[in-house]
């Protein structure tokens, strides 16, 4: 059994990682986990470390009179220990490279062991936990998994950005608002968290989907500019990416003109990709989602890499090839993209590629053409005509060793499937560098989407969104035109990922009367959800308007992870569950006795 001592009035005097040449000769007081221990004939090494990193103890036997040496035997990794010593410069063939603190080490004259620890159920030696541990485990012990660097370096790069932001939004006017958690189910989309209410058995109360109510209620309440840093929790369906709760930059302010909103926020974009060193140009480049839709084949473009879609419909119309003129003929139409020196992709990455397109995006198949120094080979030569397969060739520009991918079918599915493809294969090609950020606004979505399954419009952002106003007429005009409807929604997107949208907001309660009409929502139904807040809007609401940024998706592709699990403290799994609290769970029969609940059996 090791003896555990006190820390006494030991004070830490530096952070291991700090150390370096310029500190070699002081007397410093040292604190943290013990890393990597090696023993050597006549002195233990030892890498302690904390939150800035590690730096190398040496316990030597010829030091003093050997009792720090002898002490140091029992350490194993993550005991907590405390030491004081010497820092020296390493000998020149001791140097390590690898390691910030690698040109020093320190040589302890005194030890205090104040904790010791069990064997860790997963390394926390850096390369070895991203190939060993599953994360489960590094879920399940999580408090273990944050002692890793990179996991401290994402909640110091999460830190950094929401002070960024508090700076920003501060220093633009924006008052710092909070919003209630237990509210009143208003679903927005997703499914609401309920929590039952004791003190008023069979009501209950819900957990908001985002701000979004309060935020324009604090608009007409005259606070003029709002943020806050906000939890909102849906309940939906199991997603890879997705959690539960989830952190938004939650933004709104009355009067507003798009471009002043976009101004700050791209101001607020250029300062948080300065965290990592990253320069953003502005203005941001922008697209309209008819422009977005029909050259990326996708609302959230990834403009890093060119592949765009080109539309050969034209030039493919005069060849008697049935599947093309079915989808010609039905409204649809054929679109290619140039894979770059592709023309060698196997057999078996094709039939992959049409395979998931079909699965997927319900293309009806992938066409493809190679373009070989000795013609256009494919099994689509035959069906579409020498003639009309090399004017394709041309019209897209393909040239020698490149590959052409065609899908025809309606709009949305040639559009889904190729940008798809397109994303997949820069992807897989690495045809962007991962340091660049590329950031666009994406303007001028559709108002509606129709669900031809349930026969009824959707509001494509939310029902609060504002229509264009030279579109209010459309509107008015009844179904047959809402498909026109343009709203004043815009989404930012970063390399191919939506991090944020927001809209101006209906201000006028005819209008938001209107779009619950077009929504399906009787006057009762609508008056039963949202009632307070159509009353609201009958005092005087000022045209507003916000926006909302995903903060875990931001954090994630600023620190270069791959999971937001990986910028959120404790997370759940994909699977919605809390593996180390053991979440959800069963409560105490008394518990639901209280809330007059009795499970369904
Ligand atoms: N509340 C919206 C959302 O969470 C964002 C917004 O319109 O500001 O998506």
């Amino acid at each position: 059994m090791t003896v555990l001592e006190h820390l006494g009035d030991w004070q830490r005097t530096h952070l291991n990682g700090t150390l370096r040449v310029q500190h070699v000769g002081q007397t410093v007081t040292l604190m943290g986990w013990v890393g990597r221990r090696r023993d050597h004939a006549t002195a233990t090494f030892v890498d302690l470390r904390d939150y800035s990193g590690f730096v190398q103890v040496v316990f030597d036997s010829a030091r003093g009179d050997g009792a720090v040496y002898a002490k140091a035997r029992p350490l194993r990794t993550e005991y907590v220990i405390a030491v004081r010593g010497v820092v020296v410069r390493r000998a020149p063939d001791a140097v390590n490279p690898k390691m910030e603190t690698g040109e020093i080490e320190v040589h302890a004259d005194e030890l205090r062991i104040l904790n010791d620890a069990q064997t860790p159920p997963l390394p926390l030696d850096e390369e070895k936990t991203s190939t060993l541990a599953g994360e489960d485990v590094r879920l399940k012990y999580r408090y273990l998994d944050l002692r890793r660097p990179t996991m401290q370096a994402n909640l110091r790069l999460r830190a950094q950005v929401t002070a960024t932001i508090r700076r920003w939004m501060e220093a633009h006017g924006f008052l710092e608002v909070e919003t209630p958690f237990l509210i009143r189910s208003t679903p927005e989309g997703a499914r609401d968290f309920i929590v039952p209410s004791r003190l008023h058995p069979g009501n209950f109360f819900a957990l908001p989907q985002s701000p979004q109510l309060f935020k324009q209620l604090l608009m007409i309440g005259g606070c003029d500019r709002y943020y806050q840093i906000a939890r909102c929790f849906r309940d939906e369906d199991l997603r890879a990416d997705r959690q539960p709760e989830f952190t938004q930059l939650d933004v709104e302010m009355s009067f507003p003109q798009t471009e002043v909103l976009f101004d700050i926020i791209e101001g607020l974009m250029v300062e948080l990709a300065q965290l990592r060193g990253i320069q953003v140009a502005r203005p941001l480049p922008r697209l309209t989602y008819d422009e977005a839709m029909r050259r990326f084949g996708s609302d959230k473009p990834d403009i890093r890499f060119g592949m765009e879609l080109q539309d050969i419909s034209e030039v493919v119309r005069p060849a008697d090839f049935p599947p093309y003129q079915a989808a010609l003929a039905a409204g649809g139409c054929v679109k290619a993209i140039v894979a770059r020196g592709k023309a060698d992709y196997s057999r078996k990455t094709l039939d992959d590629f049409t395979d998931w397109l079909r699965k997927d995006h319900r293309a009806g198949g992938l066409g493809y053409l190679k373009v070989l120094s000795d013609g256009v080979q494919s099994p689509l030569v035959k069906s579409l005509g020498e003639d009309v397969a090399r004017s394709v060739v041309r019209t897209v520009g393909a040239e020698t060793g490149d590959m052409v991918f065609i899908v025809a079918g309606s709009q949305p599915v040639v559009a889904a499937s190729l940008g798809a493809l397109r994303v997949e294969i820069a992807r897989r090609e690495r045809l962007f560098d991962p340091q660049h950020f590329a950031f666009l606004w994406v303007t001028d979505f559709p108002m509606f989407e129709f669900d031809p399954d349930e026969r009824r419009w959707y509001a494509m952002h939310h029902p609060f969104t504002s229509p264009r106003e030279e579109d209010l007429p459309l509107l008015a005009a009844g179904p047959e035109q809402w498909g026109k409807v343009r709203a004043q929604a815009y989404d930012l997107v970063l390399n191919g990922v939506e991090v944020g949208g927001g809209s101006i907001r209906i201000h006028r309660a005819d209008v938001q009367r209107q779009v619950f009409d077009a929504l399906g929502f009787s006057a009762e139904a609508a008056r039963q959800r949202f009632g307070f807040f159509i009353d609201a809007l009958t005092y005087g609401t000022p045209p507003h308007g916000g926006i909302a940024l995903g903060l875990d998706r931001l954090v994630m592709l600023l620190a270069g992870m791959e999971s937001i699990r990986d910028v959120i403290a404790f997370p759940k799994t994909a699977h919605a569950t809390d593996l180390m609290c053991d979440a959800p769970n069963v409560v105490d029969p008394v518990q639901l006795r209280e809330l007059r609940l009795r499970l369904d059996p």
